[in-house]
């Protein structure tokens, strides 16, 4: 059994910040944690800064990464930016998503992310027609995850129709989601049940998920389908909710009734599944998904981005849901910057301070974040959690000047992921002085992998 041990100069324990705290890792888990040893034992890597437990990134569309910028020209809407979110979809194949997901989880390695949420529709070949290998793109980010270094939930999304219609089957796919749609919500799981059987519940770094694209891109009557399938197999099931009102108005005008309870209806609200977004609920919806456990997974930058609104996280989790983030479209990723951001939202709503606590931020960044991604053994520093560390440095200019005791409030409101400077993902040291161990240049991979699919 090989065994590693990490000597924390300051560590994150949940609760509080924690001087000079020895990890001791074996099979990829933490085995020991053990506090008072003032310098590093023999044979320790010394992390030097806060170490926290590995930041969890819910929600991914890893090749929005493309859309970086180019999208920033101009005014619009959601509606606006998704025509040219489906320019570059339309031109990626197996081989270039490959390297352009690569790249982005090197990025998400060097931002202190040990674990993504990749919210994969883009199945088919251009047209519609399957690959020969029908999941030819999950296994590309699969892949593509393996070799940047983290874990990934590759959850796995049913798109089948282009909006909600009586009609059954819904509206049919336009021309760009024809590659999204598999037809029908069984053949969607025959599809992706033949993905599942490939990885086990003990594989610690890959996991496939479920996930419902929206109530516009399910018809109604193919919702239990999926839901079905992520309780049979165990898995975690997520879903786009309320992030747009035209998604409310035309569930509200063919189904008289919100997004959230015709999920709610189907049976796809429950503790294993997580709405993203879930921006514009009405009281009943917030109610719905507090009782029922139902997580929340925000994405404050990408949500600002596209002029989405502000969901009511803090009322979402008063009632019961529990809190994750995500970079989604990866206008940046940032996750202490999508931790900042729910709370200066909420500040700026409310015109109050203070609506959760640095350490309930983190959580949500980290052990919430995992649990989302049905990874309730990570996203902390104990014995048996997955040996997946990220270190700050509280040296830069950014954290500089604060007592170590303030670690968290400086790692939520004033680092950003340049501060990473050590990122461990099962014991093994990823991210080494701020330089991927794997992908020694990040930048030109990003580079090379998004002129490639340049329009
Ligand atoms: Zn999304």
């Amino acid at each position: 059994m090989h065994v590693t041990t990490y000597w924390l100069e300051h560590a994150w324990l949940d609760t509080h910040v924690e001087p000079a705290v020895t990890v001791t890792v074996a099979d990829g888990r933490i085995t020991e944690v053990r506090t008072g040893d003032d310098t590093p034992p023999a044979g320790a890597t010394a992390l030097r800064g806060l170490t926290l437990p590995g930041l969890a990134n819910t929600h991914s569309h890893a090749f929005h990464r493309a859309l970086r910028a180019k999208v920033q020209v101009g005014s619009g809407t959601f509606w606006t930016w998704r025509e040219m979110m489906y320019q570059v979809a339309s031109r990626l194949t197996p081989e270039t998503y490959h390297a352009l997901a690569r790249a982005v989880y090197a990025e998400m390695a060097l931002a202190g992310i040990t674990s993504v949420g990749e919210f994969h529709y883009l199945h088919h070949a251009p047209g519609g027609t399957p690959y020969d290998n029908p999941n030819a793109m999950g296994e590309a980010l699969i892949a593509a995850a393996d070799e940047a270094g983290i874990r990934i939930t590759l959850l796995d999304t049913a798109y089948l129709s282009s909006g909600i219609s009586k009609r059954r089957g819904g509206k049919p796919p336009d021309r760009h989601q024809v590659r999204f749609s598999d037809g029908t919500a069984h053949a969607w799981a025959e599809r992706v049940s033949a993905l599942g059987d490939r990885y086990t519940k003990d594989d610690d770094h890959v996991r496939i998920g479920a996930a419902v694209h929206s109530v516009r891109a399910v018809p109604s009557e193919q919702l239990s389908t999926v839901a079905e399938w992520a309780e049979a197999r165990g898995t975690p099931l997520h879903v786009h909710l309320s992030e747009q009102t035209a998604e409310n108005d035309a569930c509200l005008a063919t189904h008289g009734r919100t997004p959230a309870q015709l999920l709610a209806d189907h049976g796809v609200l429950g503790p294993r599944t997580t709405g993203v977004h879930n921006t514009h609920l009405t009281d009943e919806d917030i109610a719905l998904l507090g009782s029922s456990r139902t997580g929340t997974c925000m994405c404050p930058t990408t949500e600002r981005d596209l002029a989405d609104g502000i969901g009511p996280a803090a009322r979402l989790q008063h009632a019961g849901s529990p809190l994750s983030l995500g970079s989604d479209s990866h206008a940046v990723i940032d996750i202490f910057e999508e931790a900042r951001a729910m709370e200066l939202n909420e500040r700026l709503r409310s015109r109050v301070r203070g609506h959760w606590t640095a350490a309930a931020l983190i959580s949500a960044a980290t052990a919430d974040g995992h649990a989302a991604l049905g990874r309730p053994d990570g996203g902390r520093i104990e014995p048996g959690a997955l040996a997946d560390l990220v270190t700050i440095a509280l040296d830069s200019v950014r954290t500089a000047g604060q007592v170590p005791r303030l670690g968290a409030e400086t790692a939520v409101f004033a680092a950003t992921s340049a501060d990473v400077r050590h990122t461990i993902v099962g014991g093994r040291h990823l991210v080494r002085d701020g330089e991927h161990t794997l992908i020694p240049d990040v930048p030109g991979t990003l580079a090379r992998s998004i002129a490639a699919v340049r329009g």
